[in-house]
């Protein structure tokens, strides 16, 4: 049985906050610099007898400290055995569809993120694969279908609708059904939610979003619960042989932004629930979808598997028409049009244009850092 370690040991523990603060404590061992410098290198001399001078450093393919960094950074704070870095989001969805074989099952959460369900569509269409969509945080949607897959695939919160889906009950199911399941959690962050504790075998982040925050850098990251599972190894495979590498540039960038994700996520989070709120009481607004409130259908489970906050990431209906709608972003000044989320500029989005299932009077907003009162009152001046 696990026993918790003595009250001295945890208040000295460095928390999320401290580690990332300090990257972890890395300090460079020659010269003292309190930030890491970038290497750029793609290769490593020899010595005489043809041994690497240093046995961690033969080719940068393999052998990038700056991933290695990050790498731990992002594992340890997802409570994970081992973490991949990947050049972008959807290389990490894909990386891991890519594990299903011809003739294999994968079950998807309906109604995500729409580039995971076509990227989903494409690959099942090719390989032979049976893709069965469900919405997942509809559990009893979910058993009804369920039977025996390679993954299931599920997206908490969602992007766009901010459905809540329950993962402990969908890693039972999971377990019922042989499958691995792999938990997209990038509007949760990994300050919010911890997957794999809930029985997730795969976490996985588009590390574009609110782990860089700056919107200056594509990136994915995917974490394990076990890394000596088949899964991990095939994944972690194929990322080296597929050549599948982030630049040290683009490392070194994510590691200087994740020393203050825990403090953004904390003020993006409770930002947005001011937001919700006031948009909740607001005659022109129809619906807004977000589970940080009380009567949101996710609620409860938000509060179970969250903890610090609902994420920055929500949607709201506009009252009326679509022209109506677009109205009121053309007269939005400090929440920018533009697509994306979790970056320390509020942006908004009218995802109809772009993805036209979704109702054409939805707006998403993915709330930034600026004062909260200048955010509610731009969305006031725009809403009239
Ligand atoms: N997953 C979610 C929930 C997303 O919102 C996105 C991008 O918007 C992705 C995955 C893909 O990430 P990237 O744009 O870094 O490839």
């Amino acid at each position: 049985m696990e026993t918790e370690a003595p009250v001295a040991d945890r208040k000295n523990a460095p928390s999320l906050d401290t580690l990332f603060a300090q990257a972890n404590g890395a300090i460079d061992a020659q010269t003292g610099a309190v930030v890491p410098p970038v290497q750029s290198a793609t290769t490593f001399v020899r010595d005489e007898l043809y041994q690497p001078i240093s046995p961690n450093h033969v080719y940068s393919r393999d052998d990038n400290d700056l991933l290695r960094l990050t790498e731990e950074m992002l594992a340890r704070a997802e409570h994970a055995e081992d973490g991949l870095l990947l050049p972008s989001g959807m290389a990490a969805v894909a990386s891991v569809m890519r594990t299903v074989g011809n003739g294999g099952r994968i079950i998807l959460q309906s109604g995500i993120y729409w580039g995971t369900t076509k990227f989903a569509r494409d690959f099942c269409n090719r390989r032979g694969i049976d893709l069965i969509e469900v919405d997942c945080a509809d559990i009893d949607a979910l058993r009804d279908v369920a039977k025996p897959a390679d993954i299931l695939w599920i997206e908490t919160p969602s992007n766009p609708y901010l459905k809540t889906v329950d993962i402990a009950a969908c890693s039972k199911i999971a377990r019922a059904i042989g499958a691995a399941l792999v938990v997209d959690s990038t509007a949760a962050t990994p300050v919010l939610s911890q997957p794999l504790d809930l029985g997730a075998d795969i976490v996985m982040h588009s590390a574009t979003k609110a782990i860089n925050g700056h919107s200056d850098v594509l990136a994915g990251f995917l974490a394990c619960a076990r890394q000596e599972s088949d899964l991990w190894q095939l994944m972690r495979a194929d990322r080296h042989d597929a050549g599948a590498m982030i630049g040290s540039f683009e490392a070194w960038l994510l590691i200087r932004g994740m020393r203050t994700l825990p403090l953004r996520v904390e003020r993006m989070s409770a930002t947005a629930l001011s937001i919700a709120q006031f948009l909740d009481s607001h005659p022109r607004v129809e619906k807004v979808l977000y589970p940080g409130l009380p009567d949101d259908p996710g609620h409860d489970v938000a509060c179970r598997q969250m903890s610090g906050g609902y994420g920055s990431l929500l949607s709201f209906l506009v009252r009326g028409s679509r022209e109506q709608a677009l109205e009121s972003v053309g007269k939005l000044k400090l929440f920018k049009r533009a697509t994306s989320l979790g970056g320390v500029e509020s942006l908004v989005e009218h995802r109809h244009t772009i993805e036209d299932t979704v109702p054409d009077t939805l707006l998403r907003l993915s709330v930034g850092i600026e004062n909260p009162t200048n955010l509610i009152g731009d969305l006031e001046a725009a809403l009239t």
